[in-house]
């Protein structure tokens, strides 16, 4: 959406390819300078284990080229993406190459980069987290531990020739095997062979610090009859080593509450963050289905009318963090600051839109219990508005009843837009699929508008189908009423109706 905030223009990068680690699949664990380069690359070049989310960070401008990457189907071939790295830097183009984990473990980033040097291309290396301590790492196992690993390998159990012997085991305390699922039993019977014991503990861990984290463990007699009862499939990686034990103690990622759990999320992207953030924090996996979406208005004259003059008013009623974010991106362009409200009072719906006011160091007057329009219309009397200026700062559709109440009850109101919310259809085919697939667990409403709006874009019947397989969770008693008139009856209300108290119902 439009904002008046200038943002930095990013600096461009010298020409040159940057062979960069993604890190293992959380996109947190991506480095700073990883995602800098990331950030300000006029070409991306990117492998199979790299994670959707990173892309998200390119320049809207940058070309992104999928090479591909699984141990049988190359989308390119090495020598053609060496090729491709060379012609754009020589374009003039900075490249950046992005590799899943770190690009020199097992990555070929040093297959690339002497290729650089010998076309006199210049190249730099950023080291990524590798999945092999880190997969191990968010599946509670530690590659060394006082008294029970003092040392650790990094092997590949992938070898060309599937007939070839395969490369001698190093001398390790824990082993971690990367590319290695299919040769399990090869590995398992070249580790007996040279005397570990059977009871030896061994884990796999499939797209590990991903939401689709798999971890299945045994010991060297027991685990390919895991494996085959998990089903699992690659990528994944094995760790072999006492410090396997460990997981019993330290597992943390996938034993968080939420972990396993599908979560819809309706509200605005805009939005949405807290919410996505906080149940995301929890282990669940977080599906946006934003049914409308935030833009600027078409026409702003009335919202002008009113900023010019704003000593006239008694009482300025936000009501929501869209209207203050849009409220104060439209002051500034006028050069005006917070200063301009310093004649009137402020009220503030929910505690969200009070915390939006701090960020712009204004605190409220009056933030209402509830949130109901008339709960905080009898407030707003009771804080003495009749026969004052009211100004109520909100979306152009937004309901009626504050207003007429505040009319009824003697006050001159002003309805001042900010914004206006459009429909957003742009993932109701994901969140139909996973509905009826019953692959969701939970569905969340954060106001009335969300229910009416999924129902619509979803379709009523499809979502009636699947009910017996999710549950619904509406932020407050307005949107649980809303739910009910669309024959949703809700499993959990949040009874704060804040977004913390809405996580904390579905936890
Ligand atoms: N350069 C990468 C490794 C590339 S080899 C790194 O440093 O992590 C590819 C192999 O790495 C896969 O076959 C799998 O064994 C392992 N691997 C990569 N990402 C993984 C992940 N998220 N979870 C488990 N194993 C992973």
């Amino acid at each position: 959406m439009e904002s008046n905030v200038p943002t930095p223009k990013p600096q461009p990068l010298n020409p040159a390819v940057y062979l960069v680690g993604a890190g293992p699949g959380d996109p947190g664990l991506i480095t700073v300078r990883g995602r800098d380069i990331l950030m300000r690359a006029d070409v991306v070049v990117y492998d199979r284990l790299v994670g959707a989310e990173l892309l998200d960070l390119c320049r809207p401008d940058a070309e992104k080229v999928y090479v591909g990457k699984e141990a049988s189907r190359h989308a390119m071939t090495q020598d053609e993406i060496n090729a491709l790295l060379v012609e754009r830097a020589k374009a003039g183009q900075s490249v950046c190459r992005l590799k899943g984990g770190d690009p020199f473990v097992f990555g070929r980033g040093g297959e690339e980069a002497l290729f650089c040097r010998e076309h006199g291309i210049a190249f730099q290396i950023v080291p990524g987290v590798t999945s092999s301590i880190a997969a191990p790492a968010y599946a509670g196992i530690p590659v060394t531990q006082r008294e029970v690993a003092s040392s650790f390998a990094v092997v590949t159990g992938h070898t060309k020739d599937e007939e070839a012997p395969p490369p001698a085991l190093p001398v390790a305390d824990t082993i971690v095997f990367l590319m290695g699922v299919r040769a399990l039993p090869k590995i398992v019977a070249q580790l007996v062979a040279r005397g570990d014991s059977p009871d030896t503990p061994i884990a796999l861990v499939r797209w590990g610090t991903t939401m689709q984290q798999q971890v299945v463990t045994g010991t060297l007699e027991t685990i390919e009859a895991e494996v085959a009862r998990a089903g699992l499939k690659p990528p994944a990686l094995i760790v072999v080593g006492e410090v396997v034990r460990l997981r019993e103690s330290l597992r943390w990622f996938d034993s968080r509450p939420l972990w396993g759990q599908t979560i819809i999320v309706t509200r605005a992207r805009e939005q949405a963050s807290g919410l996505v953030e906080g149940l995301q924090e929890l282990g669940a996996r977080v599906i946006q289905c934003p049914t409308i979406r935030v833009e600027a208005l078409e026409d702003y004259s009335v919202l002008d009318g009113v900023l010019g003059e704003l000593d006239i008013y008694d009482w300025i009623v936000f009501t929501s963090t869209n209207g203050v974010e849009q409220f104060w991106n439209r002051l500034r362009g006028r050069n005006l600051d917070t200063r301009a409200l310093r004649n009137a009072q402020v009220a503030a719906i929910g505690p969200a839109t009070a915390n939006a006011l701090e960020q712009h160091g204004l605190y409220a007057d009056f933030v209402p219990e509830s949130s109901i329009s008339d709960d905080v219309a009898q407030g707003l009397l009771e804080h003495g508005v009749q026969g004052r200026r009211v100004m109520i700062v909100r979306a152009l559709e937004g309901r009626e009843v504050l207003q007429e109440k505040l009319s009824e009850g003697g006050a001159h109101v002003t309805v001042a837009p900010c914004y206006r919310t459009v429909p957003d259809n742009s993932n109701a085919a994901t969140a139909r699929e996973l509905l009826t697939a019953g692959e969701v667990n939970w569905v969340t409403f954060t106001s009335s508008s969300t229910v009416k709006n999924f129902v619509d874009a979803i379709g009523a019947e499809v979502i009636q189908q699947a009910r017996d397989s999710f549950r619904i969770a509406c932020i407050g008693p307005v949107t649980a009423r809303t739910a009910r008139e669309c024959a949703l009856e809700p499993d959990a209300i949040a009874p704060a109706a804040t977004v913390q108290s809405l996580i904390d119902v579905i936890r």
